[in-house]
């Protein structure tokens, strides 16, 4: 169902008249968590007037330690759904489990599927079982194939409204937090007729890299970025290297804008 053979044309998905995969390109930021209500209100009206159409924040957090941040799980949703009643911007949180998916569903616009959970086949199901879209990142180690296949979980299931996300692989390099792997943009276009966005926030880990990879994946034919923006970085509770500060963010815009209109 994700391959061109089923349908050749390119999928454009509607969220709420946000048109993903077609001329326009997607704009989606946030922090890395929801950790308070100050904190998304300030990133929301940030990232608002970058020109983002949709607020990402962790409620979930799949964290690598059990002792770190796990987030504010349903309180961090209703935070969430606080900052788009404020801004009319749409929101989209990570679920990690079938239990989330039900909490999550009366909050949010667009679920995340984690690098981590890429073949939780029974999680892929469940968000299958909706009709709301379905943000699907790669996961470190996945083939692109292996990734396709796994989509398939969600599709079969009757949800055809699933975005892909290229957010880095795991390589030998090290300078990175994971190595972007840029060439899954023309592959996945080449064989699949869904849109496909790239994080390079979780890709570099680092946030000096985060505008030339936003700029390399745009230029490859993204169809938009996820990138994690924080009012102060440097307090985040999670992923604070990679956080881009919101004046950072507004520069990014700015520039990738640019870049969209000559290609
Ligand atoms: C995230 O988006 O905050 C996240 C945990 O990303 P990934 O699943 O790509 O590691
Ligand atoms: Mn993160």
């Amino acid at each position: 169902l994700a391959g061109k053979t089923f349908k050749p044309e390119p999928s454009v998905i509607d969220v709420q008249g946000v048109k993903i995969g077609g001329k326009e390109l997607v704009m989606m930021a946030g922090p890395c968590a929801v950790e308070s209500r100050e904190q998304i209100m300030e990133a929301a009206f940030a990232v608002k007037k970058s020109g983002a159409q949709f607020l990402r924040g962790g409620a979930f957090k799949p964290r690598t330690s059990p002792y770190a941040f796990q987030g504010l799980e349903e309180e961090g949703l209703k935070l969430l759904k606080e900052a788009k009643d404020a801004t009319g911007l749409l929101i989209i949180s990570e679920v990690t489990s079938e239990k989330a998916v039900e909490t999550a569903d009366k909050y949010v616009d667009m679920f995340q599927i984690g690098a981590r959970n890429v073949q939780n086949f029974q999680l892929l199901r469940e968000v299958g079982r909706s009709q709301k879209p379905v943000l699907y990142k790669r996961g470190p180690s996945t083939t692109i194939d292996e990734w396709l296949n796994a989509a398939e979980y969600i599709m079969s299931e009757g949800n055809h409204n699933v975005i892909l996300c290229e957010r880095g692989i795991r390589t030998f390099e090290t300078a990175t937090r994971n190595t972007l792997d840029i060439s899954a943009v023309p592959v996945v276009k080449t064989s699949s007729h869904l849109p496909i966005i790239v994080d390079p926030s979780h890709a570099a880990g680092k946030s000096q890299y985060i505008l030339p990879l936003s700029k390399a994946a745009i230029a490859a034919g993204a169809d938009g970025l996820i990138i994690e923006v924080h009012p102060n970085p440097r307090c985040a509770l999670s992923d604070a290297a990679q956080q881009l500060k919101p004046d950072d963010f507004n520069n990014l815009c700015k520039v990738i804008s640019e870049i969209a209109e000559i290609i």
